[in-house]
């Protein structure tokens, strides 16, 4: 109850992520294998991600963080709690 105002976090489910088509989802695949390293967390089922992460990864895929997220749901990827977490404003 104490932390029913904070948003959702981003969690990204790292198993499903590995049984994803390489050609769509090689480039999540390798930013999240990048910031497990920098993390050095690597035991973990998911994991979690900043809102920026969502902002970069828009960029890398060519579409607003709004429809990103929706593409990362509908692939089994992204918790479906993130919808509406992100949006396309800009500093
Ligand atoms: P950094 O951004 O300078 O963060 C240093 C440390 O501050 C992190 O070490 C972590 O312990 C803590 N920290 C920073 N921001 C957050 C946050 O939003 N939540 C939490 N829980 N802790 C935070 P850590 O985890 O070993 O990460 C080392 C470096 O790896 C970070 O340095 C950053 O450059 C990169 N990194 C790690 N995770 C992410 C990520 O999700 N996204 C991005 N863009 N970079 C990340
Ligand atoms: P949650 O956010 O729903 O996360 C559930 C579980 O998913 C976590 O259980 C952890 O096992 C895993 N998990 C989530 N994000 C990551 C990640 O980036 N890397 C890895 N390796 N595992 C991840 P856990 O650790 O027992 O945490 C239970 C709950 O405690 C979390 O539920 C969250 O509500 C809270 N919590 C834990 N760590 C943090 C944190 O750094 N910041 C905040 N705000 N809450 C945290
Ligand atoms: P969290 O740890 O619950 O952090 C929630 C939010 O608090 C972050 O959202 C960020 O806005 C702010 N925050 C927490 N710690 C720091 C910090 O050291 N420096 C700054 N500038 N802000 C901080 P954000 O960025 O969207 O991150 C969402 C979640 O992603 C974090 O939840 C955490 O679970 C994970 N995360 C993000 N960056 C890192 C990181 O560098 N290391 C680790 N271990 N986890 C991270």
């Amino acid at each position: 109850a104490a932390a029913a105002a904070a948003p959702p976090r981003l969690k990204l489910d790292l198993e499903a992520l590995q049984h994803l088509d390489a050609s769509e989802a090689g480039p999540l695949t390798r930013y999240a294998a990048t910031i497990q390293a920098q993390r050095g967390d690597y035991n973990g089922k998911v994991l979690s991600i900043r809102q920026d992460d969502m902002r970069t990864l828009a960029v890398i895929y060519d579409e607003s963080p709004t429809t990103l997220t929706e593409r990362f749901i509908s692939w089994g990827v992204l918790n479906p709690e993130a919808k509406g977490d992100v949006d396309d404003a800009s500093e």
